[in-house]
């Protein structure tokens, strides 16, 4: 059994009323998933980060709250020091809690994480970049992945589900995936870097995330990692966004282009529940 989980002294406040975003389609038995959001029910509005320049203690204790809202350990969260970068992490027994009480201990430089051990919450950052959470119900693994628009148009969606493929033996039609809070395609204004590098890069779809009008360039992310996904054979209908824009949702979330490069960041959560277990035999 993975120490430190089934003797865990953590205890779930179940009378939390914190507005934790759920995605529908990962609502399902043997996994766990939550968003946090900025809520001024908490101190900092509920900032996950220890990187924005918050009091770590205050930060701690958003992090104990929100994992009661959730309901998961906050001792064993698994979080990456992202880099806009696209590798993806196998996560195991002995990560667990990387990064749950400091910076120094999160995984360097990824911005995936991926994992089939049950009990283990992984977690990702973000303020306007698109947050992804993926689950692989036939293999028992899941994985969250931070999208902003270098890893977008360097296809890290696309190789997330491929590093899963490797590692668990995922069919992507099998998966599920829900997007996060991220900024919407009308907020989204882009430099010509962003569009060349999406144009001349590796990503193969049939998506166009792409407008020009004659304020300048706007991009969608969530439509450019969709696209990805299902030119890699996810199916469209197993793909859920959220319509909630980080810049333009009246502050119910963090938003670096609403609010400035100072603001908290929220954690999209995901975890394999002990239930879930697939594989009997592989811990004994
Ligand atoms: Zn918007």
């Amino acid at each position: 059994m993975l120490r430190g989980i089934e003797d865990s002294s953590h205890t779930v406040d179940r009378t939390s009323t914190l507005p934790v975003h759920r995605i529908g389609l990962l609502d399902v038995p043997g996994l766990t998933h939550g968003i946090t959001s900025r809520t001024p029910d908490l101190p900092l509005y509920g900032n996950m980060s220890f990187m924005v320049g918050d009091a770590p203690d205050l930060v701690q204790t958003n992090r104990e709250a929100w994992a009661g809202a959730i309901d998961y350990d906050p001792d064993l969260l698994v979080l990456g020091r992202q880099v806009h970068e696209t590798t993806v992490f196998a996560v195991d027994e002995s990560h667990a809690g990387s990064g749950a009480q400091s910076v120094e201990t999160s995984i360097r430089r990824v911005d995936g994480l991926m994992t089939n051990v049950p009990g283990i919450p992984l977690g990702v950052m973000a303020a306007d970049c698109v947050p992804l959470l993926i689950h692989d119900p036939a293999h028992g693994a899941v994985a969250a992945v931070h999208a902003g628009w270098r890893g977008t148009v360097d296809g890290i969606a696309r190789i997330a589900v491929a590093r899963m493929t490797d590692a668990y033996g995922t069919e992507p039609g099998d998966l599920t995936i829900g997007f996060g809070p991220s900024i919407c395609a009308s907020c989204y204004q882009v430099g010509s870097e962003v569009v060349d590098r999406w144009q001349h890069g590796p990503v193969s779809t049939t998506a166009d995330p792409v407008r020009v009008t004659s304020d300048g360039l706007y991009f969608d992310l969530r439509e450019a990692n969709r696209g990805q996904l299902i030119a890699a054979g996810v199916h469209p209908d197993r793909i859920e966004i959220s319509d909630v824009c980080t810049q333009c949702s009246n502050g119910a979330q963090f938003s670096r282009r609403g609010l400035g490069p100072r603001t908290g960041l929220f954690t999209s959560i995901i975890m394999l529940d002990d239930s879930s277990r697939i594989d009997q035999g592989r811990q004994s």
